[in-house]
C-alpha cells in the first residue's frame, strides 16, 4: 500500500469511524453469536497473495463488527467502563502511524518526556503528593505485579522468612495473581476480613500481621483498594497506612476504576491517607476518556522501582543513561507503546473542567438510579455508592436466599436479552447482586432511565 493509497483508505476508514461513534447507540450492545461462529466465517489458512484493501474492509464490517461487544455503547453498564473518546482515538491513530518503540529516552525522546509531563499533570489534577513520580503501564494488573515485586525486593533486604501480603477479600483478582507470579506462593496472600460496607477492617489487618509475625512470617506488603471491583468499597487508607508504617510494610493502593474521581474535590476524602502509599495505580482507560490501554502508576521511591525492574544489557546502553528516564527500567516489558500521546490529547481537549463535568454527570446518574431503586419496595440496594456504581437486586417477599439468587440471575438475563443495555453481576456477602456501572461518555439520562425501565419490566415478568 503506497502512502497515496493509504490516504484514500484512511479517509474511508475515518468516515466509518465517525459514523460508528455517532450511531453506536443504535446497534445492539452485545453480539448475537455462539462460540465458534465468527471463527467459522474465517478462512482456516492465511492468504498466499495480498488482497485488496476494499475486500478486507468489507469483511471487517460483515464478519468482525457483528461479533463485537460495543464497549463504547451508551447503554454500557457492565463491569467497569472502558471509557474512550474521539481525541484519544485520534491520538491512537498517530501513535500507530509513528510506530515508535518507546523503551528508552533515546529511542523516542519526546515520548519519554511527554510521559513525564502527562503523568505529572495527572498527579496534580488528582491531588497526589508531589513526592509521587508516575510512569504509564499497560494495565493495573501489571502495575500491581510491579508493586508486589518491588515490595518483595525490599522485604528480602530485611528478612529471609516467608513473606506475607495482605489484601481484603474484595481486592481485585490481579492481587492474588501478582502474589503468585511474584513467586511468593498462593499461601502468601492473607485475606483480611471486611466490614459491612465491604471495606478492609484495619483492626483485623493488625491482628493478622501480629499473628503472622508470631508464626515466623515476614509481613511485606498490604494492598488497599479505593473502589473495589464488586461494589466500589473504599478501604480506609489512613489507618491502613499507619499500620503499614508501624510494621514496615509496602503499601500499594489500587484505585484502578475510582482513581479518576480524585479529580473531583468532593471525592478527595476517599483518598485521604494516600500520601502513606509506596505505590498507587489507577486506570485512565477506565473512566478518564482514554482508550485502553493506559494505566497510571505512581511510586514514592523511584530507586526501589529501578532496583526491582532495571537490567541494562550492553546493547541498550546509551551516553544519556545517567541523565534521563529509561522507562524500560520502570516496569516489566522492554518494548513500550507511545501511550502518553492519547492522554495528552485527552487532557488538553477536555481540560480538567471538561473531565470533571463528565465524572459529575455519571455520579449524578448513579445517584438518580439509586433513588429509583430505593423508591421501589421490592428492590434493595446492596452496598453504598461512593462513585458511579449501583449494586442492587430485586427482593420480592416470600423467596428464600437461593430463590432470590436464581430470580435475580434470570432477571439480569432478561434485561441483557434486550441487547439495548448491558449489565453484569457480582456476589456481595454471597448474595447475587446486579451491578449498574455508569461511565460511558455518550450515556445520557435517557439511557439510564431506559435501563431502569428494562429492569422493572424484567422484574414483573419474572414474578
Ligand atoms: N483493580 C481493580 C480494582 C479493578 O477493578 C480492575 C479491573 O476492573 C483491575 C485492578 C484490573 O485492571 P486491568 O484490566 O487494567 O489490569
Amino acid at each position: 500500500m503506497t502512502p497515496e493509497q493509504f490516504r484514500a483508505h484512511a479517509h474511508q476508514l475515518v468516515d466509518w469511524m465517525a459514523d460508528y461513534l455517532r450511531d453506536v447507540g443504535s446497534r445492539p450492545v452485545t453480539p448475537d453469536v455462539t462460540p465458534g461462529q465468527v471463527r467459522a466465517l474465517l478462512p482456516a489458512t492465511p492468504p498466499d497473495e495480498g488482497e485488496a484493501f476494499s475486500r478486507i474492509f468489507e469483511d471487517f464490517q460483515r464478519e468482525i463488527v457483528p461479533g463485537m461487544t460495543h464497549w463504547n455503547h451508551p447503554g454500557w453498564f457492565a463491569y467497569f467502563p472502558a471509557n474512550s473518546s474521539p481525541p484519544s482515538i485520534l491520538a491512537e491513530m498517530l501513535t500507530a502511524t509513528l510506530g515508535a518503540q518507546c523503551m528508552s529516552w533515546s529511542t523516542s525522546p519526546a515520548a519519554t518526556e511527554l510521559e513525564q509531563v502527562t503523568m505529572d499533570w495527572l498527579r496534580q489534577l488528582c491531588g497526589l503528593p508531589d513526592s509521587f513520580t508516575g510512569v504509564i503501564q499497560d494495565t493495573a494488573s501489571t502495575a500491581t505485579l510491579v508493586a508486589i515485586i518491588s515490595a518483595r525486593e525490599r522485604a528480602r533486604t530485611r528478612s529471609d522468612a516467608p513473606l506475607a501480603v495482605y489484601a481484603s477479600g474484595e481486592a481485585h483478582s490481579s492481587v492474588a495473581k501478582a502474589v503468585r507470579l511474584a513467586g511468593l506462593g498462593d499461601h502468601a496472600l492473607r485475606v483480611v476480613p471486611v466490614d459491612g460496607s465491604c471495606a478492609m477492617r484495619p483492626d483485623a489487618l493488625r491482628q493478622m500481621i501480629d499473628a503472622d509475625r508470631a508464626a515466623g512470617l515476614h509481613p511485606a506488603c498490604v494492598v488497599a483498594t479505593v473502589g473495589t471491583t464488586s461494589s466500589t468499597a473504599v478501604d480506609p487508607l489512613t489507618p491502613i497506612g499507619a499500620i503499614a508504617r508501624e510494621h514496615d510494610l509496602w503499601l500499594h493502593v489500587d484505585a484502578a476504576y475510582a482513581g479518576s474521581a480524585a479529580l473531583l474535590p468532593e471525592c478527595r476524602h476517599h483518598f485521604a491517607g494516600i500520601e502513606a502509599a509506596d505505590s498507587y495505580v489507577f486506570n485512565p482507560h477506565k473512566w478518564l476518556l482514554t482508550n485502553f490501554d493506559c494505566t497510571a502508576y505512581y511510586v514514592r521511591d523511584v530507586p526501589a522501582l529501578l532496583q526491582a525492574c532495571s537490567i541494562s544489557p550492553e546493547y541498550l546502553r546509551t551516553a544519556h543513561d545517567a541523565d534521563v528516564a529509561n522507562f524500560r527500567d520502570w516496569g516489566i516489558q522492554l518494548g513500550r507503546r507511545f501511550r502518553a500521546l492519547k492522554l495528552w490529547f485527552v487532557l488538553r481537549s477536555y481540560g480538567a473542567e471538561g473531565i470533571r463535568a463528565m465524572l459529575r454527570q455519571h455520579i449524578e446518574f448513579a445517584r438518580q438510579f439509586r433513588s429509583w431503586v430505593e423508591s421501589e419496595p421490592d428492590f434493595e440496594v446492596m452496598a453504598p455508592s461512593p462513585f458511579a456504581l449501583v449494586c442492587f437486586r430485586h427482593h420480592p417477599a416470600g423467596m428464600d436466599r437461593a430463590e432470590l439468587d436464581r430470580h435475580n440471575e434470570a432477571l439480569l438475563a432478561r434485561v441483557n436479552a434486550s441487547r439495548e443495555v448491558y449489565l453484569t453481576h457480582t456476589r456481595l456477602s454471597g448474595r447475587y447482586t446486579i451491578r449498574m456501572a455508569i461511565g460511558q461518555w455518550q450515556t445520557t439520562e435517557a439511557h439510564v432511565a431506559r435501563a431502569w425501565e428494562l429492569v422493572r419490566g424484567a422484574a414483573s415478568c419474572e414474578l
